[in-house]
């Protein structure tokens, strides 16, 4: 039976409107597809419930940020409105302070140091790596990640001097987005260098990709895709743009088939890494077909999985199996994917 017939006797999918040709090109890879289970993550920071799958609702990992709601870029996408649900330590005592509180109080397990940027896109964190350094030295099980902006060399290996685990930087391909979405005057070379500073230290590093950053066109995914398949990194998270958060009109929301030949592509592009499909992504019926279509492309995890994931993951017959953790940091064991960054945790 051919995917698409299995896709319509799924119930929850009754209304969806699949892309056959996609759907074939991805049936044509069958074989490895099922070859991979798949990872339904359900973080502990939101409640999250589904008829198929459950949620845990505990804030054992919370994300802090080191400049409370303020950030010099202001990207069109975004408008700081990331950095608002953040807990603020905007100096090294109080992240110090807040960390042990949380210890104390919620058995905290670790932590995301998020933050805004400059008008360089980099983020500040010097001064608050001593604390993330006696932090770690006092409870070594706290898993520590960190979104880095751009940064040089340097700055990478203070923070693996300092013990952060986990390393998460948005990777942009197209030079028009960083000029008129994030109002950047970088080239697409320094997110490169980013990530070559990076993944040459021992941190687990996570890049991202925002699909359909551009105001809702797909642009510069397949570069930023050649980027990252050109650097050991851990794992790539997938995240989609989500509107919501921009200035009404601007932005469109991309549609579900381009984001499935996304994944597509991000499977063939990087074929041996795990590629992971986070929280941030359009709800409705637009995530039960994207969703989907994640699950048909062959990626590794996705995060909040939609209605329906279960009955595809079984109709094609890929494994499938449901952690209750970040799906940033698989808490307890070895860190795992990832979608916790600004772009993608607080969807
Ligand atoms: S995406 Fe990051 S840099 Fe851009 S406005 Fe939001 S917090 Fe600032």
């Amino acid at each position: 039976m051919s995917w698409m017939d299995k896709l319509a006797s799924i119930e929850a999918l009754q209304d969806a409107e699949f892309d056959p040709a996609l759907v074939a090109d991805m049936q044509a890879r069958a074989a490895r597809v099922q070859a991979r289970p798949i990872r339904f993550s359900s973080p502990t920071f939101k409640e999250y419930k589904t008829e198929e799958l459950s949620g845990c609702g505990k804030n054992s990992f919370p994300a802090f940020s080191i400049t409370a709601a303020g950030c010099a870029l202001n990207c069109d996408h975004c408008q700081k409105k990331i950095l608002e649900p953040m807990i603020p330590a905007t100096s090294p005592e109080m992240l110090d302070q807040k960390v042990r509180d949380l210890i104390m109080l919620q058995n905290l397990q670790g932590f995301l140091l998020s933050g805004g940027s400059n008008k360089r896109n980099e983020i500040r964190y010097e001064r608050f790596l001593p604390v993330v350094e006696r932090l770690k030295h006092d409870f070594p099980h706290l898993k520590i990640a960190i979104h880095t902006a751009l940064l040089d060399e340097k700055l990478a290996k203070s923070m693996e001097s300092a013990g952060v685990d986990t390393a998460m930087m948005d990777v942009i391909g197209a030079q028009e987005t960083i000029r008129d979405v994030y109002h950047l005057d970088r080239p697409v070379e320094d997110f490169e260098a980013t990530l070559a500073a990076l993944t040459s230290t021992k941190m687990e590093i996570v890049p991202h990709i925002v699909i359909g950053l551009h105001y809702g066109r797909i642009l510069g995914e397949q570069n930023a895709l050649d980027i990252i398949s050109r650097h050991p990194v851990h794992s790539l998270v997938l995240v989609v743009i989500m509107p919501f958060y921009a200035k009404p009109g601007t932005f469109a929301t991309p549609s579900e088939h381009d984001v499935g030949r996304i994944f597509l592509a991000a499977r063939e592009t990087i074929p041996h890494r795990q590629v992971l499909l986070g929280c941030a992504r359009p709800a409705g019926m637009h995530k039960r077909v994207t969703d989907s279509y994640a699950i048909m492309a062959g990626l590794d995890g996705i995060a909040f999985p939609a209605e329906g994931a279960v009955a595809v993951s079984e109709a094609i017959g890929r494994p499938y199996h449901q952690e209750h953790a970040c799906c940033s940091i698989k808490i307890g064991s070895d860190i795992g994917g990832a979608a916790h960054t600004k772009a993608a945790c607080v969807a």
